[in-house]
């Protein structure tokens, strides 16, 4: 029999059982084990006792960043230092690092679910994959990697960056499937077509980890390297680190590991469960995640709630792409806009190519303007150029409901990145 990284349930009403054992477990374990939850579950009233059905999730009290920041260095920490294995941090910009504990446990299951990840891209042990994403503290290089290992294909641990290495080991070592940032796929993409190499590689699949990336982006980057197939890969420091979900061949979302996690998706103002299609906050709570579990965690990282089964015919559960987190917002002349929505709107868009900027600022008359620079299709005439600045200005107006200015620039012509694209640059001031 074929080796399988999938959980070992056939129906919904399995999961939802092993999602309930693991609930009570979860609460259990954390009363037991921390004395942070303990005092907030005993705070809210509840306890693990309190646990009966899977709808018992929603009487448990949230847990937060500042939750993570205030018990720094080993926040929500429900086990003895003693059988602690290893951290990783998160690559936060600002104060103190989100720093999250690992037991022996948590890392062979965070590398289970990360084989599970490469066994639904359709990877095999006769894949090579290039990893060019970063190594150290954060927990991308070696997630990809135990991931990669575990699954059985040869993992080429290249790191981010350094372009010359990176074609040579496509060339020479003739890796099948490169893991990276989109901005760096995109790069690399840019680069192989540069130096005529499609023919002498073996590039058959991307797998992008941490940043979004919109279709008309992806569809040049498929274009230019020739590929079969590229998948987003979610995941954050505080649920294991990358490798909680994958989209899958069928890309009608995103396949989500339920039976190492309960996902809720969330009205940030209301808290309230949002409906089908919607856009809400993504709150998890594990169910076997021993050192630092999670109880309701409110992630920041907003997608879209899919109540439907994916056409694959597998089981496990589907959300929306990332659109970006609710710090990102932007509010702009009263309307509140994610930057999720530019890729969006763009990539129903023809004639676009793949980067663009938003820039804000604000003018001596006190008032907001907004300018969208967007690169065009290689070729593009100037009538072209003006009928694409209008559709893409109207399309603006009647989604966001803002006006905005519209540059069309050649493409090529914005800053390529090997590591994540800053788009959004908030000129305003305070
Ligand atoms: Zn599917």
């Amino acid at each position: 029999m074929k080796k399988t990284f999938m959980p070992d349930v056939t129906d919904l009403s399995q999961l939802q059982e092993h999602q309930l054992k693991g609930l009570k477990w979860t609460v259990q374990h954390a009363y037991q084990g921390s004395p942070f939850y303990r005092k907030r579950l005993d705070a809210a009233g509840v306890g693990p006792d309190s646990i009966r059905s899977l709808e018992d999730v929603r009487r448990l009290p949230f847990t937060t960043a500042d939750d993570l920041r205030k018990g720094y260095p080993f926040p929500l920490l429900a086990v003895d230092l003693s059988r602690v294995v290893r951290i990783h941090a998160s690559s936060g910009t600002t104060g103190k690092k989100k720093v999250l504990a690992y037991t022996r446990k948590d890392i062979e299951d965070w590398q289970h679910m990360f084989a599970r990840c490469y066994e639904m891209a359709g990877v095999t042990p006769m894949d090579r994959v290039q990893i060019a994403v970063g190594y150290g503290i954060w927990t991308a290089g070696v997630g990809f990697q135990l991931g990669c290992e575990r699954l059985g294909a040869m993992a080429v641990p290249a790191g981010p960056g350094n372009i010359d290495m990176q074609c040579q080991f496509l060339e020479d070592l003739q890796s099948t499937v490169l893991c990276c940032t989109a901005s760096m796929g995109l790069l690399m993409a840019e680069e192989i077509e540069r130096r005529r190499l499609r023919g002498k590689i073996a590039l058959k699949k991307l797998i992008f980890g941490s940043e979004r990336s919109g279709d008309a982006m992806r569809a040049r980057i498929r274009d230019l390297m020739g590929l079969e197939d590229m998948f987003d890969i979610p995941g954050m420091t505080e649920l294991y680190g990358p490798g909680t979900g994958l989209d899958c061949p069928k890309h009608e979302g995103i396949h989500y590991w339920a039976d190492y996690y309960i996902l809720e998706i969330l009205d940030p103002e209301t808290l309230e469960p949002v409906a089908d299609g919607e856009t809400g906050e993504m709150v998890v709570t594990t169910l076997k995640k021993e050192a630092a579990p999670l109880i309701r965690y409110r992630t920041r990282d907003l997608t879209q709630r899919i109540d439907r089964p994916c056409s694959c015919g597998n089981i496990l559960p589907l959300h929306g792409r990332i659109l970006g987190r609710s710090d990102d917002m932007i509010i702009f002349r009263g309307v509140n806009i994610y930057p999720g929505q530019f890729d969006q709107l763009l990539s129903q868009l023809p004639g676009i190519s793949c980067e663009y900027q938003v820039h804000l600022r604000r003018e001596a008359d006190g008032k907001d303007y907004m300018t969208l620079k967007v690169e065009c299709r290689p070729g593009a005439s100037e009538d072209l150029k003006d009928d694409l600045s209008k559709a893409i200005a109207d399309a603006i107006k009647k989604q966001m409901m803002v006006r905005c200015n519209v540059e069309i620039l050649d493409c090529g012509c914005l800053p390529r990145s090997e590591r994540k694209s800053k788009r959004i640059f908030d000129e305003r001031g305070q």
